[in-house]
């Protein structure tokens, strides 16, 4: 319970002036929640976590405030520490606080501009520490609709409209094209863009519109048949541009090309290098082909084996295909990549055997996954240190099965 010598509604400063950085004040309840000192205090500027707005942080006298909660007509502030006072002065972490007002009247503007070009009403709205996010209730929308939205939002903004805010009896509310009713009754705090929008908002918000700076919708996704879109304003927005502009400009300088013909340039990079890919493979299989003839022609017979650090799988693989082409062997060849080792075992066509009774002879020794044909097994293993072991005892086997001992 809340020890409270005034059980007495916070009165809200922020209601009257959201501009309200510092203010003096007293404590009137004193508790510990999970060991946290709360305190409430008879008047505040601080805002509570509440309809998509984070809370404030700040200071009272030299302790941190760390958390702001409302209940029952209660403002509850998280300290850090203990606060000895009882007079307190408390100030606003102001640039988070404007930065909370910029994006959450940005997102009024937007709002209505959704709902003035769409008709798309706004179904829930989060400030978050990076972008916000509307949900907004249409099935999809083109590009141009989305572009005729953010302009109109962007012209609100640039006429640097007034923004007021002012409380209204529940029964005059019909005098006012309110966007959504509200959820509250009773007297009900309407904040106005100036004959733009009317939404009833216990929020804080910044005095005109052009204080809002730009508005920038990010991406959009689909959620429960709707569509939710992230958007930055303000500050925001001009980091934003700055980041976009500075990749633009490296991935320029990479191409030696100017930023208009990026995209251009990384696409045809992309197909040159989807070609070379292919031309790449085509060689690799030619060079196994020469590799394992000279392999034969240095007298190799019978089983050969191998570990090739410097080759891929895909290229041992080829490999072990030309050697049982020319020849009749069997080939055990081992390749790594990453911290697995490959294992690709090949056999001549007139060698009547079945590698895939190998497989379960390693696993015991080893974690390995894979298999194939009775001719061709491809096997990998995690464990790295084992490929030369994996190689001996498929040797081993093969010998046996082979009666090559
Ligand atoms: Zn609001």
């Amino acid at each position: 319970m809340i020890q409270t010598d005034r059980v007495q509604a916070t009165e809200r400063l922020y209601f009257q002036d959201a501009y309200l950085q510092e203010f003096s004040a007293r404590v009137t309840g004193r508790e510990l929640r999970e060991g946290c000192p709360v305190v409430i205090l008879d008047r505040t500027a601080f805002y509570p976590e509440s309809g998509g707005q984070p809370h404030d942080l700040g200071w009272l006298n030299e302790v941190r405030v760390i958390r702001v909660e409302e209940e029952n007509e209660l403002i509850l502030h998280f300290l850090e520490k203990e606060l000895a006072e009882d007079e307190v002065r408390g100030r606003i972490d102001w640039p988070r606080r404007f930065d909370h007002m910029q994006q959450h009247t940005g997102q009024h503007i937007l709002s209505q501009a959704f709902y003035e070009v769409l008709r798309g009403e706004t179904l829930s709205f989060h400030l978050g520490q990076e972008e916000s996010t509307v949900e907004i209730g249409i099935p999809g929308l083109k590009d141009e609709s989305l572009q005729r939205v953010e302009e109109l939002a962007n012209r609100v903004v640039f006429s640097d409209l007034e923004i007021k805010t002012y409380f209204l009896p529940e029964e005059e509310l019909k005098t006012i094209p309110l966007r959504k009713p509200p959820k509250k009754a009773g007297l009900v705090r309407v904040v106005e863009v100036a004959g733009f929008d009317y939404s009833a908002c216990g929020g804080t918000h910044c005095r005109r519109t052009g204080e809002v700076g730009l508005i920038k919708v990010l991406k959009q996704e689909k959620i429960r048949g709707n569509l939710r879109f992230s958007f930055v304003c303000g500050f925001r927005a001009w980091r934003e541009f700055e980041i976009c502009r500075r990749s633009l400009q490296s991935a320029a300088v990479l191409f030696s090309a100017e930023e208009s013909e990026v995209a251009a340039c990384a696409e045809k990079n992309l197909a040159e290098l989807k070609n070379l890919k292919k031309k790449q493979k085509k060689l690799e299989e030619r060079l196994s082909f020469f590799e394992a003839r000279e392999m034969l022609a240095q007298g190799s017979a019978g089983i050969i084996a191998g570990l090739f650090p410097d080759k891929s799988p895909e290229e041992v693989k080829f490999l072990a295909l030309n050697l049982v082409r020319q020849a009749e062997v069997l080939a055990v060849l081992a390749a790594y990549r990453n911290e697995h080792f490959h294992l690709v075992v090949a056999a001549g066509g007139n060698l009547k055997i079945d590698l895939r009774e190998v497989i379960p002879v390693l696993q015991a020794e080893m974690q390995l996954k894979g298999g194939g044909s009775p001719t061709l097994i491809e096997l990998v293993s995690p464990e790295k240190a084992k490929a030369e072991a994996a190689l001996k005892l498929t040797v081993e086997f093969l010998k046996k099965k082979t009666g090559t001992v």
